[in-house]
């Protein structure tokens, strides 16, 4: 199996697993409780917060740990909506965001706020001029995305931080896809929060991070949830410490395959890979082609081939179809429909997403079983 789908999920790496183990059945103790196994674990814990923290130059504090991007985005949104209704009323997100911030922030529409989108030009870029004019002195948060996961298309997170700062708003970022693959500072960017997850970037699933400036204890609204005091009363609830040590492991093996390798590998595998194509394809089209974007990642249309018949048809390459988290739906992806894909281009989109251990091999072979599957799939299509 070829697997090119690491914006949906990736590996878990070996090294990550072998620090988790021993937090399954031999160091198993809370991180609350005040005996050697709990204090072992709590020491574990800690260790993984500073790791999380050294990646995205914050201070160990700043991480609060929660179930994953999903949460954390939410949580930030939960937060302002259980607060007494502010001064300002106004929530400003970008108009691809990933659901787990565009639904919640939509909530908010129901409590009195008014939400407004920004528009991404046809590259999928937000577009900060426009943001000028909508960001306003009203309003309370700017949430944009640092990449898109279905485009990979890199956001002006730093210029969109600036902005809602000269308004006096909070600026967060959901970081979900940029983690590991690409530098992220959160001093450089400068963002309020951000939202972190482990298995985008080789670490376990069901475990990832909220940024908060200032820690926890700086959190300015209602905390959502109840229950034993963990992580300030942010996100109570016990440990998930093997997840939390093998978050931190893959923080710390991912600063250094940034310092190391900067992603040239992917990035050289990419221009080969999308030259192959065209030759192969000439039809095809590249959304976002000319935008920065994430190494690896790209969405590409093969116009009259549905992705879906496409991809059942690669049994043994694993690309997938519009958003993976909006799995199998046959509603065109909101974040295609943004950049202004016709319906038909967007049917016949898949997303790729090369990952570390992609090699020129798998390249060959995915050309060789995209020439058969296109061949298969056009004579399908031809029978009355
Ligand atoms: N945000 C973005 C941009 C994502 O790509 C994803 C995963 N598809 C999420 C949030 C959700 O992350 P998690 O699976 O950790 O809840």
């Amino acid at each position: 199996m070829i697997y090119w789908d690491h914006n949906s999920t990736t590996p878990c790496a070996p090294e990550v697993v072998e620090e988790m183990q021993r937090y399954w059945n031999e160091e198993y103790g809370n991180p609350s409780s005040s005996h050697l196994m709990g204090r072992r674990a709590e020491l574990a814990v800690k260790k993984a917060r500073e790791q999380v923290a050294g990646l995205v130059n914050a201070l160990p504090p700043e991480i609060v740990f929660t179930s994953g991007a999903t949460e954390s985005n939410n949580l930030l949104f939960l937060g302002i909506l259980l607060s007494p209704h502010a001064e300002r009323n106004q929530i400003v997100v970008s108009s691809i965001e990933h659901k787990s911030v565009l639904e919640p922030a939509h909530l908010l529409e129901k409590h009195g706020f008014e939400v407004v989108e920004l528009l991404v030009d046809q590259a999928g870029v937000t577009n900060v001029d426009a943001a000028r004019k909508l960001i306003t002195p009203e309003t309370l948060l700017v949430s944009v995305q640092a990449a898109n996961n279905e485009l990979g298309t890199l956001q002006p997170v730093a210029e969109l931080a600036a902005l809602a700062h000269e308004n006096g708003a909070y600026f967060h970022t959901d970081a979900a896809q940029v983690l590991g693959k690409v530098p992220f500072d959160v001093q450089v960017v400068n963002c309020d929060f951000a939202s972190f997850s482990a298995h985008k970037m080789y670490g376990p699933k069901g475990v990832g991070a909220l940024f908060v400036r200032g820690g926890a204890r700086k959190w300015p609204w209602v905390r959502p949830f109840r229950g034993g005091g963990q992580e300030h009363d942010l996100r109570p609830g016990t440990y998930n410490v093997p997840g939390i040590v093998g978050f931190g492991k893959a923080c710390s093996i991912s600063q250094e395959y940034i310092q190391q390798n900067g992603s040239a590998d992917i990035l050289q595998l990419e221009k080969e890979l999308l030259e192959r194509i065209a030759k192969a394809f000439p039809e095809r089209i590249v959304h976002s082609l000319t935008a920065p974007r994430l190494p690896g990642v790209f969405s590409i249309a093969f116009p009259k081939v549905p992705a879906d018949l496409l991809i059942d048809n690669l049994q043994a390459l694993a690309v997938s179809e519009g958003s993976a988290c909006s799995n199998r739906a046959i509603t065109i992806s909101h974040v295609l429909e943004k950049i202004g894909c016709e319906r038909e281009t967007a049917k016949g989109t898949i997303r790729v997403s090369l990952g570390r251990h992609t090699n020129q091999n798998d390249i060959h072979e995915a050309i060789e079983m995209l020439n058969r599957s296109m061949v298969e799939i056009k004579s399908i299509l031809r029978q009355p």
